[in-house]
């Protein structure tokens, strides 16, 4: 049987088309190599006229590399990163961040909605620490974040000044960046750099891109010798352009933004068909493109036997739905008549 990977998670969908447009058109002829060309020169433009700043603009093949990267470049081994449990860099990297800062630790904290909280911050930086232990050198918080929710501009600033007051350098996970500013509505600089954020790992993979994540320094006095850190970790594309032409396809026209908004509506139409139905239980506020429900598991199975794939990532039960630029109506209205057949199988 075809296997639907429609919901499974935001990166099963293809490329945009402005961004397939813009690899074409990146594709004609010759150009300078490792970042010295046009594309990558308009493509960091790009960026900085999204976040209306002057900021150091990197480009690295994973979300991974973007994370480890950026999070090295901010933390030594003596350190420690202040993050959520349930954050991408502490469950989901293989320990990039350690790896490339050459042994920087975590200080996890729970949080509800994936969100940490500036008091438990403060909470952390107040334990006696002597030298028998890592320093607290950097705070990350993912927006959007693990369970779909979307940080406030107020949240964000109130972490930012928590990083501020206690000489912590302030970074963002960024994978599903769009969709938070589509959610907010709010211009990107007030989401980052006015909030206090230093660095931003900025994705368009799961939003919309073949591949390709941004590494976006608004403290230009971190970055530094930063190419030479992406260089060493394998992630300076010598084609650099088919890298960055289709940050330009997908930033230039605001197409991300499009984009970004049509999978979060995807997401509030999804959720709207799930709660109609007495067995499901919506696991988290849908604020962006994600979805997390839980009903019965063999509920699960016979979905499962209709072909649909997906994550089940809360316990035995709860799923993990996600929306993308590519998700229509249709797709959605499918799912929810063979849940609704499921239930009665
Ligand atoms: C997907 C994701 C990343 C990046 O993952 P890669 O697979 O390395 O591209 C980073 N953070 C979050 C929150 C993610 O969901």
């Amino acid at each position: 049987m075809n296997m639907k990977y429609h919901f499974a998670s935001d990166n099963t969908a293809g490329i945009i088309p402005e961004a397939w447009d813009a690899l074409a058109a990146a594709n004609r002829g010759f150009a300078a190599a490792y970042g010295e060309d046009e594309w990558t020169a308009r493509a960091s433009d790009c960026i900085r006229d999204v976040f209306e700043t002057d900021c150091d603009v990197y480009f690295v093949f994973t979300g991974t590399a973007a994370n480890s990267l950026s999070l090295a470049g901010i933390c030594r081994p003596q350190h420690k990163i202040i993050c959520h449990r349930q954050s991408h860099i502490a469950t989901a990297e293989c320990g990039g961040p350690a790896f490339f800062s050459g042994g920087a630790g975590m200080e996890v904290l729970d949080g509800a909605a994936g969100k940490i909280q500036p008091g438990d911050i403060e909470r952390v930086l107040q334990q006696p620490y002597d030298f028998h232990y890592q320093l607290h050198k950097a705070i990350s918080i993912t927006q959007s974040t693990e369970t779909g929710t979307v940080y406030t501009v107020d949240e964000i600033t109130a972490i930012g000044k928590v990083a501020k007051d206690n000489n912590l350098h302030f970074h963002m996970d960024g994978a599903r960046f769009a969709n938070a500013v589509a959610a907010l509505e709010v211009r990107p600089k007030e989401m980052t750099w006015q909030a206090g954020v230093d660095v931003l790992s900025f994705g368009a993979t799961k939003l919309a891109l073949p591949v390709g994540e941004a590494i976006v320094f608004f403290d230009k006095s971190l970055s530094d010798d930063f190419g030479h850190r992406c260089k060493q970790a394998g992630h300076v594309a010598s084609k650099m352009r088919f890298l960055c032409a289709p940050w330009v396809g997908l930033l230039e026209n605001g197409a991300w933004l499009k984009h970004a908004r049509h999978a979060n509506r995807c997401a509030a139409r999804l959720a709207a068909g799930l709660e109609q139905f007495a067995q499901t239980e919506l696991l988290a506020p849908v604020e962006s493109n994600a979805v997390f429900v839980s009903f019965p598991d063999a509920v699960h199975r016979s979905m499962r036997a209709k072909g649909w794939n997906y994550h089940i990532v809360i316990g035995e039960t709860g799923a993990r739905l996600m929306c993308s630029w590519d998700t229509t109506g249709e797709h959605i209205d499918q799912f929810i008549a063979d849940l609704e057949s499921a239930f009665s199988d």
